[in-house]
């Protein structure tokens, strides 16, 4: 029963109002389905927009900052949890036990870092949680085309390359998520 999940998102909200859609979506859906919002903790760019939209509606946030971000990153206030932690390593372990599935929206160097550490782990059986990737408005697709570039050149396991897991949308990524019936595939 997957009652938390962890996003990982930009600090940047993108140049494409699809973007910040898909944050504002993802944070509603979170919170209607009474699942805790697990977050980099910050008020600025995709990570905002989520953690405001799953409190206004009615959801349960929690945040995990490194210090050093609190001020660059403006953590956010309203959350109903939040953890200044001293290390990037610590932010990433303990958004890691805190959720019980991994979302992916658009984001850049630290949201992709983020979700490879995740992946990597999956791949090695270290957790047995699901990552699934929101492709809104394809912006994963040419990482995609790369994985699979990986798998025909032979470093990534065919088995592995199906960890990744892709919805189109939001709604798919916790169809996907939260084990109801799948409305997205592993792409
Ligand atoms: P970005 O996707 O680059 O906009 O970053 C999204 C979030 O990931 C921001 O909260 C960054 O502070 C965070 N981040 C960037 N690099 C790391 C890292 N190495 N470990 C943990 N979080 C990171």
């Amino acid at each position: 029963m997957i009652k938390s999940v962890t996003v990982f998102c930009g600090a940047s909200a993108g140049n494409e109002p699809q973007f910040v859609n898909a944050a504002r979506d993802l944070g509603r859906q979170l919170a209607k389905a009474n699942v805790h919002v697990v977050y980099g903790g910050g008020h600025v760019g995709l990570m905002g927009v989520l953690a405001d939209a799953a409190l206004q509606a009615g959801g349960y946030v929690v945040g995990v900052i490194p210090h050093e971000l609190e001020r660059r990153e403006l953590a956010h206030p309203g959350a109903q949890e939040m953890h200044v932690v001293n290390t990037m390593h610590e932010r990433k372990a303990l958004m890691g036990e805190r959720g019980d599935a991994f979302a992916i929206l658009p984001g850049g160097f630290g949201t992709l870092e983020e979700y490879f550490e995740v992946l990597t782990w999956l791949q090695l059986g270290f957790h047995a949680k699901p990552c699934c990737l929101i492709n809104t408005h394809g912006y994963f697709d040419h990482l995609l085309a790369f994985l699979d570039h990986s798998t025909n050149m032979g470093f990534v396991r065919k088995d592995h390359r199906a960890l990744v897991q892709v919805a189109p949308t939001p709604e798919g990524a916790l169809t996907l998520l939260l084990g109801t019936p799948q409305s997205a595939s592993a792409l």
